[in-house]
C-alpha cells in the first residue's frame, strides 16, 4: 500500500473510532437507534468531518444525509457510495458504519485530486447516510433508502411510530432534522455500498473481498393468537385460552417442520410480545414475528403452507384464534451485473481475488439496485460471522482492503467508466 493509502486508512481508524464512542457502553457494544440522539451525535460528527473536507451538507425528509462534492457541475449526473449509521441495540461498531465512513474517507482522497487538479471526474459524488437501515426502532427496516427509492412513501415513512409510540417524524425534529434541506441530489446513475459480510464465507474462502451477486429471498411473517385473558389461579384449566401456549407450540412447530424439510433454510422467531404481560393472568394475546430465509421464492411459499397448518393447530388445541397479521415475500435480488464487472476489477487492480458471493441480509444497495439504481454491494469478512452483537469485529488490513477497493471502484465510476458498459 502506498503512503497516500496508508494516511487515508489512518484517518479511517480515527474517525472511525470517533463516532464508534457514540452510544457506547463497556461490554454491551454500541446502542445508535435511528433518530435518537446517539444517532443525531453520529449525524453530527459525520456532517462536521465532511464539510470540514470540502463538501456540501444536504438532507431530505426523512433524514437521509448527503455529503456532496460537485466536482462535475449541475448538469452532471451523481454516483452515491455510503451506508447506515444506525445500530441495533447493544450492536457491533462496523455494520453499516464502516460503509458511510470508507466512503467518506474515499471521497475526501478523490477530493484532494480534484483540488490538486489530478482528477478531473465527469461526474458529482455524495457519501451517504441512510435513516434506519436497521429496522431496530422503525419496522420496516431500510426506511431512507426505501423512501429515496420510491418503495416506501415519505408520508407513511414519517409516520411509522417506535415502541413508545413517537412517530419517525418527531424523532427526527428532536435531532434537529424537519423537512429538505440543502438541494439533494438527484437520482444516482450508481451506488456502490461497503459492508461487514455477516457471515463466514469469506473467511472460510481465504478471501478479503466479496462481490455481491444478489441476495436470498425472505418470508416474514408476523402471527397472532388471541385467548382470553384470565386468573391463573382459580381459573379452571378446561376453561383456559392460553395465547403463549398456543405460541410456544407454534414457534416449535415452525423449527421443527422446517428443520426436517427444509434445513438448509435459514429462519427464527425473533420477537415475541404478550398481553398483557403479567404473571398472574393467562396470556389474551400473544404476536411472534417469524422469518424464513433462502434463495428461491417458491420454496419459501412451499415451506410455510404446512407451518401455516401448524399454527392453525396450535390454536385448535389451546382455544385460541390464530391472526395472520402480516406474511410479506421478499424477492431475492440481483446486483448490477456491469457494476459486479468493475468492482471484481477493482478488487484485482488492489491485488485481492474478488469472491462472489450471496448475501443473506437486505441492504440498502438491494433496495437501491430493487428500485432501478444499479449497485454494487461490496464484502469484507467478519471475524467468525459474529454480527448484531458487541462482538462483531473486522481486522484493520480487511478494513485497509475494502477502503482500496472502494476507492478505485469510485474513482472509476466518477471517471464515466460506468457510461460505457450501459
Ligand atoms: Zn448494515
Amino acid at each position: 500500500m502506498d503512503s497516500a493509502a496508508q494516511k487515508h486508512a489512518a484517518s479511517l481508524t480515527a474517525i472511525f473510532d470517533h463516532i464508534s464512542a457514540v452510544g457506547a457502553r463497556a461490554g454491551e457494544g454500541v446502542t445508535r437507534l435511528a433518530a435518537s440522539a446517539e444517532d443525531g451525535a453520529a449525524r453530527a460528527i459525520f456532517a462536521d468531518w465532511m464539510a470540514r473536507g470540502g463538501a456540501r451538507l444536504a438532507h431530505d425528509a426523512v433524514g437521509n444525509q448527503f455529503a456532496c462534492f460537485d466536482w462535475a457541475g449541475e448538469n452532471a449526473a451523481w454516483i452515491f457510495a455510503g451506508s447506515h449509521l444506525d445500530t441495533q441495540p447493544r450492536g457491533g461498531r462496523f455494520d453499516g458504519t464502516l460503509g458511510v465512513l470508507a466512503a467518506g474517507c474515499a471521497a475526501l482522497d478523490l477530493h484532494t485530486e480534484v483540488q490538486a487538479d489530478r482528477f478531473r471526474p465527469r461526474h458529482n459524488l455524495a457519501v451517504v447516510n441512510w435513516t434506519n437501515e436497521e429496522g431496530a426502532r422503525y419496522q420496516p427496516s431500510l426506511t431512507g433508502s426505501g423512501v429515496f427509492s420510491g418503495a416506501l412513501p415519505l408520508r407513511e415513512a414519517l409516520s411509522l411510530t417506535d415502541g413508545a409510540g413517537i412517530t419517525l417524524s418527531d424523532a427526527l425534529a428532536a435531532i434537529g432534522i424537519d423537512g429538505e434541506t440543502g438541494g439533494v441530489p438527484p437520482r444516482p446513475k450508481a451506488y456502490v455500498e461497503l459492508h461487514v459480510e455477516q457471515g463466514r464465507i469469506l473467511t472460510v474462502a481465504g478471501r478479503r473481498i466479496g462481490v455481491v451477486e444478489g441476495t436470498w429471498a425472505a418470508r416474514k411473517m408476523m402471527v397472532r393468537w388471541i385467548g382470553r385473558a384470565a386468573h391463573t389461579g382459580p381459573t379452571p384449566m378446561a376453561d383456559r385460552r392460553d395465547a403463549l401456549l398456543a405460541a410456544a407450540q407454534g414457534v416449535a412447530a415452525f423449527e421443527a417442520l422446517i428443520a426436517a424439510r427444509h434445513p438448509h433454510l435459514h429462519r427464527s422467531a425473533a420477537r415475541l410480545v404478550i398481553e398483557p404481560n403479567s404473571p398472574n393472568v393467562v396470556v389474551e394475546r400473544a404476536t411472534v414475528w417469524f422469518e424464513l430465509r433462502g434463495l428461491d421464492v417458491a420454496e419459501l411459499d412451499r415451506a410455510g403452507q404446512p407451518v401455516l397448518a401448524a399454527f392453525e393447530k396450535a390454536a385448535a388445541e389451546t382455544g385460541t384464534r390464530l391472526e395472520i397479521i402480516a406474511d410479506t415475500l421478499r424477492e431475492p435480488a440481483g446486483m448490477d451485473i456491469g457494476l459486479m464487472a468493475i468492482t471484481g476489477e477493482a478488487a484485482r487492480a488492489c491485488g485481492f481475488e474478488p469472491l462472489p458471493l450471496r448475501s443473506v441480509a437486505g441492504h440498502d444497495a438491494v433496495a437501491l439496485q430493487n428500485s432501478g439504481v444499479p449497485s454494487a454491494l461490496i464484502f469484507v469478512p467478519s471475524v467468525d460471522g459474529i454480527a448484531h452483537h458487541p462482538e462483531e469485529l473486522t481486522h484493520p488490513e480487511d478494513v485497509e482492503a475494502g477502503l482500496a477497493v472502494l476507492t478505485t471502484v469510485l474513482r472509476r465510476l466518477a471517471e464515466g467508466d460506468f457510461d460505457a458498459e450501459r
